[in-house]
This record gives C-alpha cells, sequence and structure tokens, in this order.
C-alpha cells in the first residue's frame, strides 16, 4: 500500500477494498515502527486521524467523496492545527496548542484528508539540516548519517520512507526543494501568494510559501488544488481563479523551450550532480524541449541579501515571543525586562538568536539604508533577471542543490557554508516565483535533485514538465534501503 500513488490510493477507497480507517492504521503502524530512527514526527496524532478517517468512510459511502478524501497526510509543524501541539520546531513553542487552523489544515480537512501528525523542522524553519531543531535532527532515509535537509526536512523524510503519501512544508528560501532533493522526492514552492500563509508561523513575510513534498508531480498537483486559492486572511494571498493542476500533466513537450542558466551550471556544482542534470536535460531534449544558454547575473547575490532581508523580517515577526503573549515564560521572573530578556534566551535556539541580533542590526536606524534598503534593490534586479529570461524561456532549468546530503554536524559550526548551501533554490523566493524539485538519479546512492523554475503562476506548465519527466524515467520507484520495494 506504500508505494501507490494518492490516485492509487483514491482508487482503493472509492472501490471499497480498503477504508480510509484502515488505510491511516496502516500508515500509523508505519511511522510507529520507523519513526523512531528517523525522528520525522514531532507530534502523532492517532485519535485526530482514525476520527477524520471515520467520517472520511461515511463521505465515502454516501457517494460525496473528493479525489483526496480518505488519504493520510503529514503537517509540517509549522502550520497551526487547533488543539494540537504547533511548536514550530521551537522550546519557544513547546506548550503550545493552536487555537484555530492554518488555512492549508482547514482546505485539507475540508477535503476529507486525514492527519497523520505533524512533522519535525528546523527552528522556526531557520536551517538547511534539520539540526535547529529543538526536538533533535532527523535522519534522511537514504543514508542515516546524512541530513534530510531542512527545513521542511521531517515531511521530506517522512514521505520518503514512505511513513506517509504526502506532507505540506514551507520554502522560505528552499525550505520544500531543498530537502525534496535530499530526500529523492517532488516538493513544489508555488507562485509567492498562491497557498495562504494563514495560519503559517511567520518566519520572513515576503518569502515564506507553503506547498506540498510528495512523491510524483501527480501526486503534488492533487495536493496543489487542494491548498491553492485566494484567502481574504491573508493580505498578500493572490486571487487567482481555481485550476485544476492535473489538466495538463499530460501535455507533450513539442517545441518547450528550457533555458539553462550559466550562472548555474558553474564553478560550485559537483561534477558528479552536473553529469545527473545533463543526463536530465537530453531526456527533456528527446521529448521534444529545445536547450538554450541564459543568464542570470545578480546570482551570486542572492545568498548575501537573502540573508538581510531573511533575518530583518524574522527580528520583527519574533518580536511577538515575548513570554507574556505566546510561548516559553522563565521562571520567577525579578522584573519585565527580566522576563523578557529570560523569556526569549531560554526559548530560543542558536540559530534563531543570531538571524534575529543579523536582522535588528541591519534594521536600525544607522544601517538601514546601507543593508536593508541595498538588499531591497538588489532583490528587483533579482527579480528583472528573471523576467528578462522569461522572455526567452518557458521554464529554467538547474540544479536544486550543488551536492547530495551532507553528513548530519558537517556544518553545523559554520553558518556560512550552512548558508551557502541555499546558492539555487533563494532566488526563487526573492522573486516569488515558483519551482519544483524532482528526482532526477543518484551520486554514490544518495538522491540527486533536478530544479525546474516556472514564470508567475505557471505551476501547471512546471508540473507538466516534471510529469513527462517521470514517465520516462523510472527514479521514483527507487527506495531508500530497508524500505519494502
Ligand atoms: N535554509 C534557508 C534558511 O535557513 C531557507 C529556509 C527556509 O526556506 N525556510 O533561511
Amino acid at each position: 500500500m506504500h508505494n501507490k500513488s494518492l490516485s492509487e490510493l483514491s482508487l482503493l477507497l472509492r472501490q471499497r477494498e480498503c477504508s480510509s480507517v484502515e488505510m491511516t492504521r496502516y500508515f500509523l503502524d508505519r511511522i510507529e515502527n520507523d519513526n523512531r530512527l528517523l525522528n520525522s514526527f514531532i507530534t502523532v496524532t492517532p485519535d485526530v486521524a482514525l476520527r477524520q478517517a471515520k467520517v472520511a468512510d461515511e463521505r465515502i459511502q454516501s457517494g460525496n467523496a473528493e479525489t483526496l478524501t480518505g488519504i493520510p497526510l503529514a503537517h509540517k509543524d509549522i502550520f497551526c492545527t487547533q488543539g494540537v501541539k504547533t511548536s514550530c520546531g521551537s522550546k519557544m513553542l513547546d506548550n503550545f496548542i493552536a487555537p484555530y487552523n492554518a488555512t492549508v489544515v482547514e482546505k485539507c480537512q475540508a477535503a476529507g484528508m486525514i492527519m497523520l501528525g505533524k512533522t519535525n523542522m528546523d527552528e522556526f524553519a531557520m536551517g538547511s539540516s534539520n539540526e535547529t531543531s529543538y526536538y533533535g535532527p532527523v535522519k534522511n532515509p537514504w543514508d542515516t548519517k546524512t541530513v534530510p535537509g531542512g527545513s521542511s526536512g521531517g515531511s521530506a523524510a517522512a514521505v520518503s520512507a514512505r511513513l506517509t503519501p504526502i506532507a505540506t512544508g514551507t520554502d522560505t528560501g528552499g525550505s520544500i526543494r531543498q530537502p525534496a532533493a535530499f530526500c529523492g522526492i517532488t516538493g513544489l514552492k508555488p507562485t509567492y501568494g498562491l497557498v495562504s500563509r494563514y495560519g503559517m508561523i511567520a518566519f520572513a513575510s515576503s518569502l515564506d510559501q507553503g506547498g506540498p513534498l510528495g512523491h510524483s508531480a501527480e501526486d503534488v498537483a492533487l495536493l496543489l488544488n487542494v491548498i491553492a486559492g485566494f484567502d481574504a486572511r491573508d493580505s498578500t494571498s493572490l486571487n487567482h481563479p481555481k485550476e485544476d493542476y492535473t489538466k495538463h500533466l499530460n501535455d507533450n513537450l513539442a517545441g518547450l523551450k528550457i533555458g539553462l542558466p550559466k550562472e548555474y551550471f558553474s564553478e560550485g556544482l559537483d561534477p558528479e550532480v552536473f553529469k545527473v542534470l545533463e543526463a536530465a536535460r537530453s531526456e527533456l531534449e528527446k521529448a521534444g524541449a529545445t536547450l538554450h544558454e541564459i543568464h542570470l547575473p545578480h546570482t551570486e547575490l542572492a545568498v548575501p541579501i537573502y540573508y538581510i532581508i531573511a533575518p530583518a523580517e524574522c527580528s520583527s515577526n519574533l518580536s511577538r515571543y515575548d513570554g507574556v503573549r505566546f510561548g516559553h515564560r522563565c521562571n520567577n521572573p525579578s522584573d519585565l525586562t527580566d522576563l523578557y530578556k529570560r523569556s526569549r534566551a531560554e526559548g530560543f535556539g542558536a540559530e534563531v538568536k543570531r538571524r534575529i541580533m543579523i536582522g535588528t542590526y541591519a534594521l536600525s536606524a544607522g544601517y538601514y539604508d546601507a543593508y536593508y534598503l541595498k538588499a531591497q534593490k538588489i532583490r528587483r534586479l533579482i527579480r528583472d533577471d528573471f523576467v528578462a529570461a522569461f522572455k526567452q524561456v518557458d521554464v529554467i532549468l538547474g540544479p536544486t542543490t550543488a551536492t547530495t546530503a551532507f553528513k548530519i554536524d558537517e556544518k553545523v559550526d559554520d553558518p556560512i557554508a550552512m548558508y551557502l548551501s541555499d546558492i539555487y533554490t533563494i532566488s526563487v523566493n526573492l522573486a516569488g516565483l515558483p519551482a519544483i524539485s524532482i528526482p532526477a538519479g543518484f551520486v554514490n546512492q544518495q538522491p540527486v535533485g533536478l530544479q525546474l523554475i516556472g514564470n508567475y503562476l505557471n505551476e501547471a506548465q512546471l508540473l507538466n514538465v516534471a510529469h513527462q519527466y517521470q514517465q520516462r524515467t523510472d527514479w521514483l520507484m527507487q527506495n531508500p534501503l530497508g524500505i519494502a520495494g
């Protein structure tokens, strides 16, 4: 059962070969058996899941089920879930039971999907390896000595190890795509504003975007159908007409123009990863696409300016955790200042503190113009690079990451090395574009991700290209070691 696609699972349910309660129990058992090793869940919610599954079974019986009714999923622990702990990977929120559901959670529930639990993540989504989580690192199912990527590493590992058929994640600078690449699955970061941020705990509001992590482009398209859509409660939500993202999956790629940014295939890219991408490129050529060299000249500025803008926004967003209104409160404060100081000192981990300090510095009166304002201007140039590129090509192809998954502990003490590992993913968030990472092969039995970047609201085309590639290759059929084929 765990190797089935969402459409296959949906068919099992509709043909009554399996009930949602049985399917849910099956995945809860898998979590019970394997999660101790992987640490991919912070909270497992069997009671909620089985209750929702019973309701889903009744809905299927009564004949008004939707495609994903009765199918289990896991939510990144950044999405507020009513009555269920929502920690955002932080000690600060270890005691936080959300009083309401995020729009994404609400939409999944309305579609009749079953919540198995909440997945592990880097603290407040700040990280590329899941090692900043208060709940300990997640292990990569392909090699448990390596990281699963971050910050949605719990979701990626859980999908990869087939503990859940699909999961949600968020991507501020690569946090859906990079873990998808490291764990050998498919992850889509939608256009900024396509998926509501309401109830998604804020890290850097102008960059944060929720999206699906699943095995295939088709699975990801099905979940996107559920979670995309205008939300009046999110002031940056796009009022874009509802689309069926599965509609163009089978379109022919003849005539498709694929751009290859020179800056993405240069120094720094592992030569073995490069070879995998070369093979993928020719596969797409065989499918009828043409390849064109393009330029994204401001690429090298993306990481430095992201690490001004994201910390600036985070320093503002995280000021709400004061030990009074939210989260952890220190014991026996001597006065209000002591309460603020010690609650924040005890509640936040080292990476979060580093970013709050960088952000506060960059926004301070004397440095605002030199850092924050300058970064915003460069952000516009990065966006303009893409706008120019999309006048020449339909989609852009590149690596998701420069290497395969690195070892746990390898980069924890070197924040700059960790930050640089996001080089290929961050520009997309700065520009607000959609992008997908899909499995494209292996280097030393570790998965390699291929990234496709689309023009604004061009998710359907990205999913089409990804699906066509996945029809022609069998990377999706491979499972991490120890997981039955
Ligand atoms: N790794 C990046 C960071 O630490 C991106 C994180 C994310 O996308 N949430 O900021």
